[in-house]
């Protein structure tokens, strides 16, 4: 059991995974998130900071929910974002259309370089029915 205190109202809870905040709070940003997402269609010229103040959700929030792409803006809104890579303004996401290209084409002769999740719960390639207990 892996008993945490959650990271936004500091209560202790159960953590299983994803980020470390407990399920009330989790529902409580599920919420907040079909808010914006209703805001942002009905608002469609609406800035970042004009989000963040109608809908009492940090801005910090918002461009997370841009990065993992659950956010998106249309034309009409003055909003967008960095490509982590080069720098180009994107609507979406993490990077631009060239650098998604230009990682697509990497991959062929590399592997995957995008770093796994830390600390796996499972091992690949384990050895089956051994239980072994580490000091
Ligand atoms: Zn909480
Ligand atoms: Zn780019």
């Amino acid at each position: 059991m892996d008993v945490r205190a959650c990271k936004s109202c500091g209560k202790l809870f159960n953590y299983l995974s994803g980020p470390p905040i407990c399920m009330a709070c989790k529902d409580e940003l599920e919420k907040k998130f079909q808010l914006v997402k209703e805001y942002i269609r009905d608002n469609k010229g609406a800035s970042m900071q004009q989000i963040a103040d109608d809908n009492e959700v940090p801005i910090k929030q918002l461009q997370q929910w841009v990065r993992e792409e659950r956010l998106e803006f249309t034309e009409e809104s003055p909003i967008q974002i960095e490509c982590e890579s080069c720098g180009t303004l994107i609507r979406t996401g993490r990077f631009c259309e060239k650098c998604k290209d230009n990682m697509a084409s990497g991959l062929t002769n590399a592997f995957k370089k995008e770093a796994p999740p830390p600390a796996p719960k499972k091992k690949p390639g384990g050895d089956g029915n051994h239980m072994r207990f580490l000091k």
